[in-house]
């Protein structure tokens, strides 16, 4: 299987043509980069990430200068009760996977010494 994405400048272009015409462009490419074989795929698919609702954009948000170092830790902060996860919030790997995965843990462990400040055993302390 072979993956790919079209960023910047190349996405634009690549979303201004039909897609007999796009699939000719991105085949014609995989060739360039692996040889003959790749100029049959068995299959080709293909997703335009800026037309996805909920990510409108792929493959991952791109701070602008100034705005990390200024708001940064609003990323994380909590506003009560509301606690925030997601990959932008972490602290390392903001983008990625990794980064999804490390916000996740620190959400989940803020709202369990939340629960336990105010007093609610969790399952897993009352183990210990
Ligand atoms: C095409 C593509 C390829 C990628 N490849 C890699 C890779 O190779 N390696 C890597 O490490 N990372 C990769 N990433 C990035 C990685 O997928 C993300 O960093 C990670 O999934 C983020 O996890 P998350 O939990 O923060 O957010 P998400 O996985 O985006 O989860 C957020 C969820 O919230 C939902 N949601 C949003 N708004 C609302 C709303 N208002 N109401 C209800 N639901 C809502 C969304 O539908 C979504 O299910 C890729 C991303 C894309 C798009």
């Amino acid at each position: 299987m072979l993956v790919g994405f079209l960023e910047g400048k190349h996405a634009d272009f690549g979303a201004r043509l039909d897609l007999a015409d796009r699939r000719a462009q991105v085949v014609g490419d995989l060739v360039g980069y692996f040889g003959p074989r790749a100029g049959n795929p068995i299959a080709y698919l293909e997703r335009n990430w800026g037309e996805e609702e909920f990510s409108r954009g792929c493959f991952g948000p791109f701070a602008t200068p100034g705005t990390l170092t200024r708001f940064g830790p609003a990323l994380r902060a909590h506003i009560g009760p509301l606690h925030w996860a997601g990959t932008e919030s972490a602290t390392r790997w903001a983008g990625y996977i990794d980064g999804a995965i490390e916000s996740g843990q620190r959400a989940a462990r803020e709202v369990a010494d939340g629960l336990i400040r105010t007093g609610i055993r969790l399952a897993a302390s009352d183990q210990s």
